[in-house]
């Protein structure tokens, strides 16, 4: 039987153990002083500079941060100075990515949804009951989204909870923060990519099993039916049982396209839009969300407010598959948080940078044809990449943004970096050099990440 273990060797549980400092023994302090411009946003949304910053960390945690002062205690096992052109900010939290689809990245944008879907993202899919071919793909995507600085992911994986399994042991190993969802979809197939409720519930049971059996808090299961189109309202109704029953998280697609809206009023005709369904099944929690909410009626944006939901912005997806302009201002004033996704692959890139970039172009091209809007900027997409992903996921008093007492997932961003796209020719202040990270720079300029302490690039 294909299992898992077999792919988690003697040689990864090691790794994973000594990088979660989870080793026997008595476990030794360890402290880590940096020394440099500390940028991050408030809870507000607004961005805060320590010009002549400090951050301690302890193991996995944050212990102070702030302007670095004379009287300071600057003992620690390790310092690092920030040189001209660095600076840290938090990690990248992609709270939409598709781990399966990485194959397909750049593929099938001449089409629109429904026919992407079929043409080229589910015949991809079913190869997943490949053992080997889920693990070669899954250990790709962790290594190429910590590298782009995504130390937080919200994975869809697919419908064979065994080799979705190996995708959270791949974050694992390379010791990414992640939630790893086993795809639900229980409508026919003539390909046979579906599944029956009993099956579907009893593989999400026990991958849900197997995470948890893990034992390590960086990874954790979270329900995943595909979209309304993909289940029934029973299985849709017994996922949310699911979910409350072993207090995890839950990430479905709602609104991406107007013709999938249509076929949800179709399939759910006693269910008045598309949000109502997901929440007649009682799966909108605080700890649910829903990636696109492109064409969200205003009665959809009171349900998810009551109910606490998050929206995933996904504007590289969005735009390639042409799905249409998400107003994430409007989402935001109607009392909604805002995460982004890359959703690769309907997105076209697997690094959040070009996602903050297409988010910051899409509320541009929205400004154009609306009077007095004030489009998004670099600071409110560095906080819907940072903070706003944090409180959609609900970690939110774990990760996001500097605080004594959060995880430090941080990146070392580094505008001097010399095979870089920026070039230092002028003299620029530290929320300059934010501005032109945000908007011209790459994995390049990422020197350093850090998930839990632990230094992963
Ligand atoms: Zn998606």
């Amino acid at each position: 039987m294909m299992t898992w273990n077999k792919f988690m060797t003697f040689e990864d549980v090691e790794l994973s153990r000594d990088l979660s400092g989870d080793v026997g023994g008595p476990s030794t302090m360890n402290t880590h002083l940096f020394l440099g411009p500390v940028v991050h946003t408030k809870d507000n949304g607004e961005l805060e500079i320590f010009k002549n910053g400090m951050i301690l960390v302890k193991d996995d945690k944050i212990v102070n941060v702030g302007e670095a002062s004379s009287n300071m205690d600057a003992t620690a096992e390790k310092i690092t100075h920030l040189q001209k052109g660095q600076f840290l900010i938090p990690g990248f939290v992609d709270c939409h990515i598709h781990a399966v689809q990485l194959p397909n990245l750049g593929i099938g944008y001449d089409r629109s949804l429904m026919e992407w879907l079929e043409k080229y993202t589910f015949p991809l899919e079913k190869k997943y009951s490949d053992v080997e071919f889920a693990d070669r793909v899954y250990d790709a995507v962790v290594k190429q989204t910590l590298n782009v600085g995504t130390t937080t992911a919200c994975y869809f994986a697919s419908l064979y909870g065994k080799t979705s399994a190996i995708l959270a042991v791949k974050a694992l190993k390379y010791r990414q923060r992640a939630f790893v969802g086993k795809v639900n979809m229980n409508a026919a197939r003539d390909d046979g990519y579906c599944e029956t409720t009993e099956e579907s519930i009893q593989a999400t049971t026990e991958f849900i099993n197997d995470v948890t059996s893990f034992g390590d808090p960086l990874v954790k299961p979270i329900i995943t039916p595909r979209f309304a189109l993909s289940c029934d309202m029973d299985l849709l109704t017994k996922l949310g049982q699911l979910a409350v029953a072993n207090d995890v998280h839950v990430q479905t697609h709602v609104s991406e396209n107007l013709s999938e809206i249509q076929l949800c009023k179709e399939m759910f005709p006693e269910c008045p839009n598309y949000t109502s369904v997901y929440n007649k099944a009682g799966l909108l929690t605080r700890k649910t969300i829903l990636a696109h909410g492109v064409h969200l009626e205003g009665a959809e944006l009171e349900i998810l407010k009551n109910r606490k939901t998050s929206v995933i912005h996904c504007p590289t997806s969005n735009t390639c598959l042409r799905s249409g302009l998400c107003d994430v201002k409007r989402l935001r004033s109607s009392g909604i948080n805002v995460g982004l996704g890359t959703d690769v692959a309907g997105g076209n890139s697997v690094s959040m940078l070009d996602v903050m970039r297409s988010a910051i172009q899409v509320s541009i091209h929205l400004s154009f044809s609306k009077e007095e809007y004030e489009p998004l900027n670099y600071v409110d997409v560095l906080h819907l990449a940072t903070l706003g992903g944090a409180r959609a996921l609900a970690i939110e008093d774990q990760v996001g943004s500097f605080e004594p007492g959060k995880q430090f997932d941080a990146l070392l961003i580094d505008t001097n970096s010399t095979n870089g796209p920026l070039k230092n020719l002028s003299e620029w202040d530290v929320e300059e050099e934010l501005q032109r990270f945000i908007h011209s720079g790459d994995d390049r300029n990422i020197a350093q990440v850090f998930v839990a302490g632990h230094q992963v690039k």
